[in-house]
């Protein structure tokens, strides 16, 4: 059988993977299988997307259902990849109303994990849904909203698959004129105080914080980057293009994995920034950075990679990350991307919503791995954070103790399923379905 896995490379599985291209097929499919996940693109880092026994693969149900383009209101199968809709609305001049930093990912994937995006307002892939149809264990196909089984929805929405099978989604597209951005960019080099996030917040769309890993406890350096969508309206030909990294990058990357490499990588960023004057950026090297390599995980090698992505209380946020670049120093420990973006939602999701300053630092999977774990879970207790289940794969159920949230979602999605016929290698490791 084939192997299955994650974007972190580091959990593989052999299911039995199914995938159904039609809404009857999918119907009979979850009517039919004893225990099942479904599968989007596979673009979690983590477990929160594989199942031992068997996958349903949303991937062959990519159609358009419905498409306003007065309004901008689209209903789409879940299957649909983000890059595949990118070329049919970008020429009509629309955009995703949140995404990720990937277009690699299905509709269906964003709805489950509840994205988030660099938006300065309603910066969650949430509040842009209008409804979705969701087959539940059973195979009853049910519409739900706001306002319509709205426990339903609540409980779908970054419900972690864990509610049945989204079938299609319908959402608000955002208006654009170009595919160009108007950008500012701050370079700091002692962050004390998070509301510089502020600063621009009333002129930009878009903020995004980039730390360098080499920064040390009480000097932290980095760059917060603003944008805004330009205004001249201009006709958009939006192409994707999929470069491959190769034997040699692999090859380099194992040789040089050390310091000095991360000392090049944090380096190279931080000068390619400073020394460009440019006014202008475009929607690919703003959003879509790291999808310049498709495949640019696989340069980890076998072990993978991990990421460590925590919500953390805006008052703590700066003793956190002076306690974490001590850390890194002291232990000589360093990612080669560490990212911070303001959020804001009224908590209502159990996966990431809520307020706070989302944190994401990248590490290779090696002798250092248990100690960074250790850190980011000892220090739960300490900063009230909450974990991101797109990118976990450490966390166990007696670590879950801040989430009241948690319990909640568990409890009902015990009473939707008692024979537990949805699961996930982390919804077992989580204790919600084990
Ligand atoms: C380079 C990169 C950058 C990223 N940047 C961001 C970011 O900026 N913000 C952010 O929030 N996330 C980010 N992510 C994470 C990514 O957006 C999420 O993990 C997303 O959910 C992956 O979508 P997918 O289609 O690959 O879903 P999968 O990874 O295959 O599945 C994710 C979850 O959704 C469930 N699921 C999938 N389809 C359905 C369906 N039809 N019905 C019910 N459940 C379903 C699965 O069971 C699983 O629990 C990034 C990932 C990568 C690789």
């Amino acid at each position: 059988m084939k192997k299955i896995t994650s974007w972190g490379r580091s959990k593989f599985v052999s299911p039995n993977l199914i995938e159904p291209d039609t809404k009857e097929s999918l119907q009979n499919t979850i009517i039919s299988t004893k225990n099942f996940l479904t599968f989007g693109n596979g673009r979690s880092y983590g477990d929160v997307c594989l199942n031992k026994l068997n996958l349903i693969c949303t991937r062959k149900l990519n159609k358009v259902i419905l498409y306003k383009k007065k309004s901008g209101i689209i209903e789409v199968e879940s299957g649909l990849l983000v890059s595949d809709l990118l070329p049919i609305i970008l020429k009509d001049n629309f955009f995703l109303p949140v995404t990720a930093g990937t277009k690699f990912v299905t509709i269906g994937g964003m709805v489950a994990n509840n994205v988030h995006g660099k938006n300065i307002k309603k910066n969650y892939f949430s509040d842009y849904i209008h409804s979705l149809k969701v087959f539940d264990v059973d195979g009853n196909l049910i519409e739900c909203s706001k306002k319509k089984n709205k426990n339903f929805f609540d409980l779908t929405v970054g419900g972690i698959g864990l509610t049945g099978v989204i079938y299609s989604i319908r959402f608000q597209l955002k208006k654009i004129n170009s595919l160009k951005l108007e950008k500012k960019n701050i370079f700091f080099k002692n962050l004390k105080n998070i509301s510089d996030f502020k600063i621009s917040n009333s002129k930009y769309d878009y903020a995004v914080t980039w730390l360098d890993s080499f920064s040390s406890c009480n000097n932290i350096r980095g760059i917060h980057f603003f944008t805004k969508h330009h205004k001249k309206k201009e006709k958009i030909n939006f192409k994707i293009k999929k470069k491959r990294i190769t034997f040699l990058h692999e090859y380099l990357f194992k040789l040089f994995d050390n310091f000095y490499l991360y000392r090049f990588v944090n380096l190279f960023f931080f000068l390619s920034h400073y020394l460009n004057f440019k006014k202008y950026t475009n929607l690919e090297n703003f959003f879509y950075v790291q999808d310049k390599y498709i495949d640019w995980n696989k340069i980890y090698g076998k072990k993978g990679m991990i990421e460590f992505h925590i919500l953390v209380p805006e008052n703590f946020i700066i003793k956190f990350l002076n306690e974490f670049f001590f850390f890194c120093k002291k232990n000589k420990i360093f990612s080669n991307l560490i990212v911070l973006k303001r959020l804001k939602q009224k908590k209502k999701y159990i996966n990431f919503s809520g307020d706070g300053v989302s944190f994401s630092a990248d590490f290779s999977v090696n002798d250092n791995y248990s100690k960074i774990k250790n850190f980011f879970i000892k220090k739960q207790s300490k900063y009230f954070y909450n974990f991101y289940y797109a990118k976990d794969s450490v966390v166990s159920k007696k670590e879950i103790i801040f989430d009241k949230q948690f319990y909640m979602f568990k409890k009902k999605i015990t009473s939707l399923s008692k024979n537990k016929k949805i699961s996930s290698i982390l919804s077992d490791r989580l204790g919600i379905t084990k």
